[in-house]
Protein backbone atom coordinates (compact mmCIF):
# COMPACT_ATOMS: atom_id res chain seq x y z
CA UNK A 1 0.00 0.00 0.00
CA UNK A 2 0.89 3.51 -0.69
CA UNK A 3 0.19 6.80 1.08
CA UNK A 4 -0.92 9.75 -0.64
CA UNK A 5 -0.61 13.14 1.91
CA UNK A 6 -1.42 16.70 0.34
CA UNK A 7 0.02 19.92 1.14
CA UNK A 8 -1.18 23.40 1.86
CA UNK A 9 -5.16 22.62 1.46
CA UNK A 10 -5.99 24.82 4.00
CA UNK A 11 -5.76 28.76 3.83
CA UNK A 12 -4.79 29.52 7.61
CA UNK A 13 -2.21 27.11 7.57
CA UNK A 14 -0.47 28.05 4.30
CA UNK A 15 0.11 31.84 5.87
CA UNK A 16 1.35 30.15 9.29
CA UNK A 17 4.00 28.90 7.11
CA UNK A 18 4.22 31.67 4.67
CA UNK A 19 3.67 29.12 1.92
CA UNK A 20 2.09 30.52 -1.57
CA UNK A 21 -1.25 29.24 -2.33
CA UNK A 22 -1.19 26.41 -4.37
CA UNK A 23 -3.20 26.47 -7.96
CA UNK A 24 -3.39 22.71 -7.97
CA UNK A 25 -3.01 20.12 -4.49
CA UNK A 26 0.60 19.71 -3.73
CA UNK A 27 1.42 16.31 -3.23
CA UNK A 28 3.92 13.87 -1.70
CA UNK A 29 3.80 10.25 -0.80
CA UNK A 30 5.05 8.11 2.48
CA UNK A 31 6.29 4.58 2.49
CA UNK A 32 4.22 1.85 4.23
CA UNK A 33 6.94 2.02 7.08
CA UNK A 34 5.46 5.50 7.62
CA UNK A 35 2.69 3.58 9.19
CA UNK A 36 2.40 3.51 12.98
CA UNK A 37 -0.99 2.03 14.19
CA UNK A 38 -3.10 0.84 16.96
CA UNK A 39 -2.19 4.21 19.11
CA UNK A 40 1.18 2.52 19.22
CA UNK A 41 3.69 5.33 20.98
CA UNK A 42 5.72 7.43 18.40
CA UNK A 43 9.43 7.10 19.46
CA UNK A 44 11.15 11.16 18.73
CA UNK A 45 13.36 10.49 16.22
CA UNK A 46 16.97 12.02 16.97
CA UNK A 47 17.40 13.47 13.53
CA UNK A 48 14.99 16.35 14.43
CA UNK A 49 14.73 18.95 17.21
CA UNK A 50 11.72 20.48 15.45
CA UNK A 51 9.06 17.07 14.73
CA UNK A 52 5.74 19.07 13.85
CA UNK A 53 2.51 17.48 14.35
CA UNK A 54 -0.06 17.81 11.04
CA UNK A 55 -3.44 16.02 12.44
CA UNK A 56 -5.51 15.53 9.08
CA UNK A 57 -8.44 13.55 7.64
CA UNK A 58 -7.43 10.61 6.40
CA UNK A 59 -9.32 8.91 2.82
CA UNK A 60 -9.08 4.80 3.16
CA UNK A 61 -9.48 4.01 -0.77
CA UNK A 62 -11.79 1.39 -1.45
CA UNK A 63 -11.07 0.00 -4.94
CA UNK A 64 -8.42 0.55 -7.77
CA UNK A 65 -8.53 3.65 -10.34
CA UNK A 66 -6.95 5.78 -12.56
CA UNK A 67 -8.03 8.77 -14.23
CA UNK A 68 -10.63 9.06 -11.91
CA UNK A 69 -13.32 11.96 -13.10
CA UNK A 70 -14.29 14.38 -10.45
CA UNK A 71 -18.01 13.43 -10.18
CA UNK A 72 -17.02 9.68 -9.51
CA UNK A 73 -14.11 10.09 -7.03
CA UNK A 74 -16.68 9.01 -4.02
CA UNK A 75 -17.03 5.60 -4.86
CA UNK A 76 -13.21 5.22 -4.45
CA UNK A 77 -13.46 5.41 -0.89
CA UNK A 78 -15.53 4.41 1.96
CA UNK A 79 -13.51 4.90 5.31
CA UNK A 80 -12.51 8.54 6.56
CA UNK A 81 -10.06 8.48 9.76
CA UNK A 82 -7.89 10.87 11.11
CA UNK A 83 -4.25 10.81 11.54
CA UNK A 84 -0.68 12.80 12.02
CA UNK A 85 1.59 13.83 9.06
CA UNK A 86 4.54 14.17 11.36
CA UNK A 87 6.96 16.38 9.88
CA UNK A 88 10.07 17.32 11.19
CA UNK A 89 10.06 20.94 10.19
CA UNK A 90 14.07 22.22 10.61
CA UNK A 91 14.79 19.04 7.99
CA UNK A 92 11.94 20.11 5.67
CA UNK A 93 13.50 23.95 5.82
CA UNK A 94 16.70 22.37 4.83
CA UNK A 95 15.17 20.57 1.40
CA UNK A 96 13.10 23.65 0.92
CA UNK A 97 16.02 26.05 1.32
CA UNK A 98 17.84 24.08 -1.45
CA UNK A 99 15.24 23.44 -3.67
CA UNK A 100 15.30 19.52 -2.98
CA UNK A 101 12.52 16.83 -2.16
CA UNK A 102 11.53 16.51 0.53
CA UNK A 103 11.11 12.93 1.73
CA UNK A 104 13.31 12.56 4.38
CA UNK A 105 11.44 15.45 6.74
CA UNK A 106 7.71 13.66 5.98
CA UNK A 107 8.38 10.09 4.47
CA UNK A 108 10.87 8.83 7.75
CA UNK A 109 9.37 5.53 9.86
CA UNK A 110 6.17 5.95 11.99
CA UNK A 111 5.49 9.57 10.14
CA UNK A 112 2.33 8.55 9.74
CA UNK A 113 -0.20 7.82 13.04
CA UNK A 114 -3.63 6.58 12.00
CA UNK A 115 -6.20 5.85 14.27
CA UNK A 116 -9.89 4.18 13.77
CA UNK A 117 -11.72 5.45 11.15
CA UNK A 118 -15.67 5.48 10.48
CA UNK A 119 -17.98 4.40 7.22
CA UNK A 120 -18.54 7.30 5.09
CA UNK A 121 -22.31 6.71 5.25
CA UNK A 122 -21.76 8.04 8.70
CA UNK A 123 -21.52 11.36 7.63
CA UNK A 124 -24.12 13.50 6.56
CA UNK A 125 -22.15 16.24 4.80
CA UNK A 126 -18.37 15.20 3.29
CA UNK A 127 -18.19 19.16 3.26
CA UNK A 128 -18.92 19.65 6.91
CA UNK A 129 -17.03 17.48 8.63
CA UNK A 130 -15.05 18.83 12.50
CA UNK A 131 -12.38 17.38 13.24
CA UNK A 132 -9.31 18.42 15.99
CA UNK A 133 -6.60 17.84 17.58
CA UNK A 134 -6.00 17.55 21.31
CA UNK A 135 -1.96 18.00 23.21
CA UNK A 136 -2.06 16.85 26.75
CA UNK A 137 -5.69 17.66 26.92
CA UNK A 138 -5.30 21.39 25.16
CA UNK A 139 -7.16 21.87 22.12
CA UNK A 140 -4.05 22.78 19.66
CA UNK A 141 -5.90 22.13 16.00
CA UNK A 142 -9.26 22.42 14.50
CA UNK A 143 -10.41 21.81 11.07
CA UNK A 144 -13.56 21.96 8.63
CA UNK A 145 -13.52 20.23 5.06
CA UNK A 146 -15.40 23.38 4.36
CA UNK A 147 -12.41 24.86 4.96
CA UNK A 148 -10.23 23.06 1.91
CA UNK A 149 -8.95 24.29 -1.10
CA UNK A 150 -9.25 21.20 -2.62
CA UNK A 151 -12.03 18.57 -1.39
CA UNK A 152 -11.71 15.09 -1.27
CA UNK A 153 -13.43 14.35 -4.55
CA UNK A 154 -11.05 17.06 -6.38
CA UNK A 155 -8.03 15.52 -4.64
CA UNK A 156 -8.90 11.73 -5.82
CA UNK A 157 -9.27 12.93 -9.62
CA UNK A 158 -6.26 14.59 -9.39
CA UNK A 159 -3.40 12.41 -7.50
CA UNK A 160 -5.10 9.50 -9.75
CA UNK A 161 -3.97 11.12 -12.82
CA UNK A 162 -0.74 10.29 -11.23
CA UNK A 163 -0.97 7.74 -9.38
CA UNK A 164 -3.67 4.48 -9.59
CA UNK A 165 -4.82 4.43 -6.78
CA UNK A 166 -5.68 0.47 -4.94
CA UNK A 167 -7.69 -0.87 -2.47
CA UNK A 168 -6.35 -0.32 1.26
CA UNK A 169 -4.29 3.33 0.23
CA UNK A 170 -4.53 6.24 2.20
CA UNK A 171 -4.95 9.52 1.33
CA UNK A 172 -3.72 12.37 3.85
CA UNK A 173 -5.72 15.03 2.88
CA UNK A 174 -4.12 18.21 4.74
CA UNK A 175 -4.08 19.88 7.66
CA UNK A 176 -5.64 23.22 9.29
CA UNK A 177 -3.59 25.69 10.91
CA UNK A 178 -2.09 25.14 14.40
CA UNK A 179 0.76 23.18 13.76
CA UNK A 180 3.52 23.09 16.16
CA UNK A 181 6.19 20.98 17.81
CA UNK A 182 5.98 18.13 19.61
CA UNK A 183 8.15 16.79 22.81
CA UNK A 184 8.37 13.43 24.96
CA UNK A 185 6.06 12.84 27.19
CA UNK A 186 3.27 14.52 24.82
CA UNK A 187 -0.45 12.67 24.59
CA UNK A 188 -1.92 13.13 21.35
CA UNK A 189 -5.46 12.44 21.17
CA UNK A 190 -7.37 12.58 17.70
CA UNK A 191 -10.92 13.56 17.14
CA UNK A 192 -13.77 13.60 13.82
CA UNK A 193 -16.57 15.16 15.59
CA UNK A 194 -17.40 14.41 19.03
CA UNK A 195 -15.94 10.59 18.41
CA UNK A 196 -12.28 9.93 19.46
CA UNK A 197 -10.28 7.87 16.99
CA UNK A 198 -6.30 8.45 17.55
CA UNK A 199 -4.38 7.88 20.98
CA UNK A 200 -1.07 7.91 21.90
CA UNK A 201 2.16 9.01 22.81
CA UNK A 202 5.40 10.72 22.10
CA UNK A 203 8.47 8.43 23.80
MG1 LIG B 1 0.42 17.65 6.09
Amino acid sequence: MKIIAIGRNYAEHIEELNNEQPSSPVVFLKPDTALLKNNAPFYHPEFSKNIHHEAELVLKVSKEGKYIQKQFSHRYFDEIGIGIDFTARDLQDQCKSKGLPWEIAKAFNNSAPIGGFLPVSEFKDLSDIDFHLLINGELRQKGNTSMMLFDFDSIIAYVSQFFTLKKGDLIFTGTPAGVGKVSIGDHLEGFIGDKKLLDFEVK
